[in-house]
């Protein structure tokens, strides 16, 4: 269905219409110029990502439903990362001509589970059009006490360095993705160089993307997950970071802004950074240096924080998170050890969307 044939009012009637709000903190949501938060006792973060298409996304190989799960979690995952609870997300989209009503539809039902998973409230946002595609723009509200909030600056000499989860599979996965397109590409290409009628049609090939035992790394990076589960545990196990952040840009680039920022060095090892089979095994297919790839491969979504040594066995029982080193005094700069003993300084590639 064309969105013109809804309009903008009747647009958004239908895509927030049964929206149920769930959070005290909402007193109320879409419907008016603004929504009406309430936080009496907590302090709010307030965090916004903006993703665009052909930058952030491509549209050939992600569907509207993983890009709105996408869109919602990376948000999420900020507000984790300074150790709060995300409550409320502002949406807004500008869309070409080219997007019809059921595009928007999965979007919305992609939104909708990531906030049903961690129960956030959409409370508005603003819908508008755009001449060159998708443009999204979501901030997300959160709260956290006072005392409970974790900012990149509070890591000291001799704390343990850790990591969530595992890394460098969200890049393998968008490396994949790239391959099967180019292949794609390329046999359309030929196609439409073999078929040179006057016919208007054009020729499709039928294709099949080859991604057999691979699905993992796809959902790594199509369907990234917040670690809000990695929060509750440190919350359990009594263990308050020193200092946190979500890795999105690489942890080589993120571990320098924790050090920059703190006014520290580190020494982190590279046998005990966390990589999955199917990550190391992608990375020999394409003769990539695994380690390369965890260390500056973005869109990991996964956690990187510190805490005191003296929490080193409470941490170390936490299943998914792993002591990867420690914090140093400044003087002695950010390095890698090598599986065989060599020191590297860490560099920040990370990601450089220009
Ligand atoms: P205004 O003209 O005041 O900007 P709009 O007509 O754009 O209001 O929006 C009407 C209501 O719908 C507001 O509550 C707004 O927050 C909400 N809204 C608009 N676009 C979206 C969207 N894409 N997702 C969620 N809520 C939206
Ligand atoms: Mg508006």
């Amino acid at each position: 269905m064309e969105i013109a044939k809804l309009g903008e009012f009747g647009l958004i009637d239908r895509l927030t219409k049964d929206l149920k709000q769930k959070n005290e903190s909402t007193k109320y949501g879409i419907g008016d110029d603004c929504a009406v938060l309430y936080y009496p006792e907590s302090r709010v973060l307030v965090t916004a990502d903006m993703l665009m298409e052909g930058v952030h996304f491509d549209l050939t190989y992600m569907d509207m439903q993983h890009l709105g799960y996408k869109s919602a979690m990376v948000n999420l995952s900020d507000i984790f990362a300074m150790n709060g609870t995300p409550r409320q997300l502002v949406v807004s989209i500008a869309l070409s001509k080219r997007f019809t009503v059921e595009d928007l539809d999965a979007f919305y039902e992609g939104l909708r589970m990531a906030c049903a998973k961690w129960n956030v409230d959409i409370v508005g946002g603003d819908t508008t059009s755009s001449l060159t595609g998708l443009a999204i723009s979501i901030t997300c509200i959160g709260e956290a006490r006072a005392t409970d909030i974790v900012y990149r600056n509070g890591a000291k000499d001799t704390d343990l360095i850790c990591v969530s989860g595992d890394l460098g599979a969200a890049y393998m996965g968008l490396q994949l993705l790239e391959r099967e397109k180019a292949v794609y590409y390329q046999q359309l290409a030929e196609m439409q160089r073999k078929s040179h009628t006057a016919n208007s049609q054009q020729p499709t090939p039928e294709f099949t993307p080859d991604f057999a035992g691979k699905e993992c790394l796809l959902q790594r990076q199509l369907q990234p997950e917040a670690r809000g589960d990695i929060i509750q545990q440190l919350n359990k196990s009594g263990i308050r970071p020193t200092a946190m952040m979500d890795i999105s840009d690489g942890l080589s680039s993120e571990l320098l802004h924790i050090c920059k920022q703190s006014g520290c060095g580190c020494r982190i090892y590279e046998k005990n950074i966390p990589i999955d089979y199917q990550t190391a095994v992608m990375a020999e297919e394409l003769s990539f240096n695994v380690t390369t790839c965890a260390m500056n491969g973005g869109e990991d979504y996964e956690l990187l924080f510190t805490v005191p040594l003296t929490d080193h066995d409470r941490v170390s029982e936490i299943p998914d998170v792993k002591v990867i080193g420690y914090i140093t005094k400044a003087e002695l700069g950010s390095s890698l050890i090598s599986r065989d003993g060599q020191e590297f300084e860490l560099k920040a590639q990370g990601w450089n969307h220009y």
